[in-house]
């Protein structure tokens, strides 16, 4: 999940690359530098190697819940216990195609005035974006991709919808209008208004679900996290998710101890 802190690392990338771009521009070179200074910062996370997660806890002091908190994301769910859940009402608008490759993901951000209501609660959705493989497993499987919907409330609290992806034999006709615009360099974003999607049409007609409290899967880790995992998945094509992959061939994090944490199971 990523919610400010792509932001913020954004900016921070975008301040390296302006600064170096203007040393490169006075020494008379181009500059094709940046990319491997923005390496150097400490809070370039990464999936792999020294940057990955095991590391990611002793990165930044900000980065302390990744390795000591206690209600991390993502997990395996194994056993739920079924209980009256409410229902999850989709009260999805239309929106323009805002598409971004921060780094880490490609992240499609949604216009305001869509809204996830859980009994009482009610959350805006922000954005969303993938993973692959799925962050979440389900009886210690993991699909080929999630999407993870990432809403707050007015009191700024955030509830996660993942949205398994599982392997089908058509292309799914929402991704491929959002893919064909997907930004190849990092640190991009691209708009559309011509092109307007509702995110609802990627939903399954039955929106059962498991839930747990968890955390951001991304730096800070930051807990506090409603976390809605949708037991019915979305079918895309091995095009489709090959085509991903071309960007981000593995970002998910580990699966994370559940530790004193019980998960319901809305039947
Ligand atoms: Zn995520």
């Amino acid at each position: 999940m990523l919610i400010k802190t792509s932001a913020i690392l954004i900016s921070a990338g975008l301040l390296l690359a302006a600064g170096n771009s203007s040393a490169n521009e006075a020494h008379g070179k181009a500059s094709n530098a940046p990319h491997s200074k923005a390496k150097a910062d400490p809070s370039h996370w990464s999936y792999e190697g020294e940057t990955g997660p095991n590391s990611w806890g002793a990165m930044k002091a900000e980065f302390g819940l990744c390795s000591n908190g206690k209600q991390q994301s993502p997990v395996n769910i194994t056993e739920a216990y079924a209980q009256d859940l409410e229902p999850l009402q989709f009260q999805y608008q239309e929106s323009k195609t805002t598409i971004q490759n921060n780094g880490h993901t490609i992240q499609l951000n949604y216009d305001p005035g869509s809204f996830l209501q859980v009994g009482n609660d009610r959350y805006q959705l922000l954005q969303f974006h993938f993973h692959t493989p799925s962050e979440e497993a389900i009886g210690g499987q993991r699909y080929p991709m999630v999407a993870h919907l990432v809403h707050k409330n007015d009191a700024g609290q955030l509830a996660v919808v993942a949205l398994l992806i599982n392997q089908g034999s058509s292309d799914n006709e929402i991704l491929k209008k959002l893919w064909e615009k997907m930004p190849a360099n990092h640190n991009e974003t691209r708009g559309y208004d011509e092109i307007k999607y509702n995110a609802a049409n990627l939903l399954p007609s039955n929106r059962s679900y498991w839930t747990l409290m968890g955390s951001l899967t991304t730096p800070p880790c930051s807990e506090g996290v409603r976390w809605l995992v949708l037991k019915n998945p979305l079918y895309v094509s091995a095009k489709q998710i090959a085509r991903f992959k071309k960007e981000f061939a593995m970002n998910a994090r580990p699966l994370q101890s559940l530790q004193q944490r019980a998960i319901l199971d809305s039947n």
